[in-house]
């Protein structure tokens, strides 16, 4: 059995059956048969079918939230908004089916089109930081576009997993369609990579972990799509709003513990701002309410464990210097207080390596071009921010900075019809949007010869 642990209390607060290879392989089995039979579904009747399914999500929406709040550790009011987007993206995805569009070429001799095709089963890998919200990322357009799936949770996050693949049965969404196996990713999750039934790994988690899947998917040429790690820069010019940019900044890299691959944990700022943004952001940070994450007025929970919390304690090494902390109630739970660091520069090891964590580092910047190369001078390039009143040189920057998404004047980083995903070593293809539904497809050309010879 695997042990679900309680961040917050370190309890166990659910135990469920632990997967191995046998179960993977039961499950991709279940998933071939059903192919033929889901990817033969009306159009209509497909999106119907993900449309009750959405329902379903929403109608549990409450118990769903809490649940994960408990297991993730996050505050409810942000769970409560990751269930709302889970639903969403199961309804913007449903309407998918009807508008997998292809194409007419001209051609001599002939007709010529092409039909995006399903890929079969396909294998999604999701991490412990937004468990369900990262699942429905990947299992709404898979289904929509006619694959089946076998769905393999983070292991100490399975729990809304499991509700999910009850919820789809409830939906009517036929047996074997999604399947979800439970387990350790050097067991499951290989098997899954390793499966020459299995034509796509959709992978989310650590930029270590996946490169040994995109190693592994190569034997059998899967298709691979990769979200992996970050570290985003918060680039603050002095003639942005620095109250502003100074209390959306903490959010930005506290916000679910800073277990956010989005998470801005760079926090670059002109070098004329630094004494009014640096007070700002003190108030901002020491006001945080770090606590128990079912409590409504919680901005910030627990670590998900605690070797993941002696591995964000590393970063603080006695040598960078500590600029201020905000509280973290004592243990038991991962407690961990949201922590502003001062380095030297961008070459120590808190500014090159992904923290996970709510650990933030200033860094202060004389111009414009020194600020878009020490953005830029990283293996990452996922996420980030620009705060500038000069609506140009916002939009300048944010075309020269090597990164797949970016907010300018906003913390924002996800909506369910825009793209999301990595440059650099941050990942490969993209999730949301109508982008995501041409990782589960591939494309077939059709010629029809109507002349002779
Ligand atoms: P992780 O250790 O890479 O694990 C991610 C998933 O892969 C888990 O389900 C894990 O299973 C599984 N896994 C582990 N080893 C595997 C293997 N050898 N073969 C196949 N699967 C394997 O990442 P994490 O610690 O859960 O999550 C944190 C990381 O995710 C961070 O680096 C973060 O930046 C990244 N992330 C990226 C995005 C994005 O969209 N770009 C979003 C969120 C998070 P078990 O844990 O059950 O063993
Ligand atoms: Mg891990």
């Amino acid at each position: 059995m695997i042990e679900v642990i309680e961040p917050a209390s370190a309890e166990v607060m659910a135990e469920v059956p632990r997967a191995g290879a046998e179960e993977v392989d039961e499950a991709v089995a279940r998933a071939k048969a059903a192919f033929p039979a889901w990817r033969a579904v009306a159009p209509a009747d497909r999106s119907r079918l993900l449309r009750g399914l959405a329902d379903g999500l929403e109608a549990r929406a409450g118990d769903l939230a809490v649940l994960e709040a408990r297991n993730a550790g996050k505050p409810i009011a942000d769970a409560r908004g990751e269930i709302g987007m889970v639903v969403e993206c199961f309804r913007y995805y449903a309407a998918a089916p009807e508008r997998l569009l292809g194409q007419t070429i001209p051609v001599a001799g002939g007709v010529d089109m092409t039909f995006r095709e399903p890929l079969g089963v396909v294998g999604l890998i999701v991490p412990w930081n937004f468990p369900l919200v990262i699942t429905s990322w990947k299992t709404a357009p898979a289904l929509a576009a006619g694959n089946t799936v076998v769905l393999k949770p983070a292991e100490l996050t399975p729990l809304t997993a499991i509700e999910l693949e009850r919820v789809a049965l409830e939906a009517g969404i036929p047996e074997g369609v999604l399947n979800v196996v439970a387990g350790p990713g050097s067991v499951c999750g290989q098997r899954l990579v390793e499966h020459p039934d299995v034509a796509k790994i959709a992978f989310t988690g650590s930029t270590e972990v996946g490169r040994g899947i995109a190693a592994g998917a190569a034997r059998t040429i899967k298709r691979v799509t990769l979200e992996l790690g970050g570290k985003s820069a918060n680039v603050v010019f002095a003639d942005a709003d620095i109250e502003a940019a100074a209390a959306a900044a903490p959010f930005a890299v506290f916000g679910n513990a800073g277990q956010d691959c989005c998470a801005r944990s760079r926090i670059l700022v002109q070098r004329d701002a630094l004494d009014p943004f640096m007070a700002a952001l003190e108030r901002t940070v020491r006001s945080m309410v770090v606590g128990d994450p079912l409590d409504e007025a919680t901005q910030m929970g627990p670590l998900i464990s605690e070797s993941h919390r002696e591995t964000v304690a590393s970063f603080l090494d006695g040598e960078v210097p500590v600029a201020f902390r905000g509280d973290a109630p004592d243990g038991p739970g991962y407690w961990f207080p949201p922590t502003v660091l001062e380095p030297s520069g961008n070459d120590v090891r808190v500014a090159r390596e992904e923290v996970f964590g709510p650990v933030a580092a200033v860094i202060p910047f004389e111009d414009e071009a020194e600020a878009v190369a020490i953005a830029n001078d990283t293996i990452y390039g996922l996420s980030g921010s620009v705060w500038s009143g000069d609506g140009a040189r916002a939009l300048r920057v944010a075309r020269a900075l090597d990164t797949g998404v970016i907010s300018i004047n906003s913390n924002s980083s996800v909506r369910v019809s825009t793209p999301f995903g990595g440059f650099k070593q941050s990942g490969v293809g993209r999730e949301l949007g109508p982008d995501a539904l041409e990782h589960y497809t591939d494309v077939k050309n059709v010629y029809y010869a109507t002349e002779e010879g």
